[in-house]
């Protein structure tokens, strides 16, 4: 009810989501409605909505057809693959006599998140319920059929086909995706869910805790914002051991499912493939730091792991797995889902904790207030700030001991016969990775760590693999063209915050457009440009964001000899 609402400001998502989703756009009456319910100014709310790239204040037809024009679809043609469905759509609305864009709107969109079938597209057709259909890998046909015909477009590959099966040791963080039937709590347990849930409450919190700082689980986080606060590697045992010993409350969970940024896409799978793990561990998670709430924050590109999420959670509340009596041993918790907008931003901490308050997701300045989330968290409160393969990767330090957490998640794309998520023990060579996912004979370069990490050789592989994500390079998209690609995407996803960032991703990118431009060497004083420009945004920024800005141009630059 309207009087519930008030005062709700951590609703504001939720209500502009519900707008968006019924119109597909946001209307003015429809914002003063929700600013009435929540008491919120309209014209924060306004400021709120265009904050987020996935929100539109104007018109919009009721289908928007998403296509990725990021790195790993860039590789992969995604330019000729726009100017196809823009021709087509066009052809199409001249032969149906339709007026300019009414029906079928199409969206360069950054990445998707569906890197290991690139080129891909997302068509989202807004209504009660909002349906979406993917094409991937996309080809013109399969774009424009999603987008016209989402009820008969093409299924959406499961969850499995993003696991390669390589005959390797068996997967651990993995072993049900494929396997489990994701709608069954059943199967579920039948596969060994559960089982970490019960030994986590016979151990009781600090045992849990004590097994999670032995296990010396970090935090694997995203690529640009892999850690914590002050950009170190988070030991996850010890963070959760702070939450626990605050004496204030409410505590609160967090699980960032934000992933993005181009090549990553593994919480897309553990959430679609296994979502009663996430739910488990979550579980366990609030059960160790002392939270009643979690809030479980999932990109709003994943319009389906969303959906399965949500399954899971309903699911598990009527099976006793979630609120006020869990498993009868009298222990609460429950997660409330909340779908993102848009924002590679949010994968930053503190910018997802803004998000979910009812905010712009802009990182919290860190020198000026240096406490972590653990102290001051969501709406104050100490918080734990979790992403989704850390999380995991409980469950079998719970049930096989601490050495159970020895491998990662790696999602391989690129020029690969066998893009999708790896599981890797740790130590495991960049070499040995590329030659499990059958990677090109014609490999010209190697990012590692996504849009925030660096290029390495071909002759630089025999290192362990330090990130979760790694794109593999063929010689077809010229190496300066991807350089500049990286560079869109900083400038587009700098929120404009601090200045070092906000204007150094333009210059950056302006920089790199002019060298691509100008056939012949170099201009020996654009490099030195981007060095300047590189270093103030490294040293200055506020955020891991702007702080990585700079890396895989500078390796491009140095590693590679791309303008050499
Ligand atoms: Fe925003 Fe960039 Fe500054 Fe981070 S570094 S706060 S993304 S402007």
């Amino acid at each position: 009810g309207g009087h519930a609402a008030r005062g709700r400001r951590d609703l504001l998502l939720p209500g502009l989501h519900a707008l968006d989703d019924r119109v597909g756009w946001i209307s003015e009456g429809g914002l003063a409605y929700l600013c009435r319910r929540l008491t919120v100014a309209p014209a924060e709310a306004y400021g709120v909505a265009t904050s987020y790239p996935l929100f539109s204040v104007t018109p919009r037809p009721a289908t928007v057809l998403h296509v990725c024009t990021d790195l790993v679809c860039t590789a992969a043609g995604a330019s000729a693959l726009c100017a196809g469905i823009e021709s087509r759509l066009g052809g199409l609305k001249a032969l149906k006599g339709l007026e300019g864009g009414d029906r079928v709107a199409v969206r360069r969109a950054s990445c998707l998140g569906l890197c290991e079938r690139a080129p891909a597209a997302l068509a989202v057709k807004t209504g009660d319920p909002v349906r979406t259909a993917v094409a991937a890998p996309a080809t013109v046909e399969t774009a424009v059929l999603a987008a016209t015909a989402p009820d008969s477009a093409p299924q959406e590959p499961p969850a499995e086909a993003a696991v390669p099966r390589t005959g390797q040791p068996a997967p651990v963080l993995l072993r049900r995706v494929g396997v489990v039937d994701p709608s069954s709590v059943d199967d579920y347990r039948a596969h060994g869910g559960c089982t970490a849930l019960r030994r986590a409450f016979a151990l009781g919190p600090a045992g849990v805790l004590r097994e999670i700082v032995d296990s010396g689980l970090v935090g694997r986080g995203d690529a640009a914002f892999p850690t914590g606060h002050d950009g170190r590697a988070v030991p996850v045992g010890r963070v959760w051991q702070a939450a626990a010993s605050r004496p204030d409350q409410p505590r609160h969970l967090v699980c960032n499912a934000h992933e993005s940024g181009p090549g990553a896409f593994k919480d897309r799978v553990l959430m679609e493939g296994d979502p009663y793990a996430l739910v488990e561990a979550m579980t366990i998670a609030a059960y160790a730091i002392g939270a009643r709430r979690g809030y479980l924050y999932v990109r709003g590109e994943y319009p389906r792991a969303a959906r399965r999420m949500r399954r899971a959670v309903d699911r598990a509340r009527a099976r006793g797995l979630l609120g006020d009596d869990i498993l009868g041993r009298g222990h609460t918790f429950d997660i409330e889902i909340r779908r993102g907008a848009g924002a590679y931003v949010c994968g930053e901490e503190t910018a997802v904790l803004r998000s979910i308050e009812g905010y712009r997701a802009e990182p919290r300045p860190s020198p000026s207030s240096p406490s972590s989330p653990s102290e001051n968290g969501l709406f104050g409160g100490p918080t734990v700030v979790v992403d989704v393969e850390t999380l995991v990767s409980v469950l079998p330090i719970l049930t096989e001991g601490p050495t159970a957490s020895a491998s990662r998640l790696v999602c391989v794309s690129g020029s690969v016969d066998r893009p999708g998520v790896h599981e890797l023990p740790y130590g495991a060579t960049l070499g040995e990775l590329l030659a499990r996912a059958g990677v090109s004979p014609d490999l010209r370069a190697v990012l590692v760590g996504g849009a925030a990490g660096g290029f390495v050789r071909p002759d630089e592989l025999d290192v362990p693999v330090g990130s979760g994500v790694v794109i593999a390079f063929d010689g077809t998209v010229p190496l300066p063209r991807l350089l500049s690609r990286v560079a869109e995407f900083f400038r587009a996803e700098s929120c404009g915050l601090c200045v070092p960032c906000r204007i150094g991703t333009v210059r950056q990118e302006e920089a790199l457009h002019r060298l691509v431009d100008r056939a012949g060497p170099a201009a020996a004083d654009d490099l030195a440009l981007l060095r300047e420009i590189g270093r103030a945004m490294r040293d200055a920024s506020l955020c891991g964001l702007g702080r990585s800005a700079w890396n895989a141009v500078e390796s491009g630059v140095d590693r590679l000899g791309v303008y050499g």
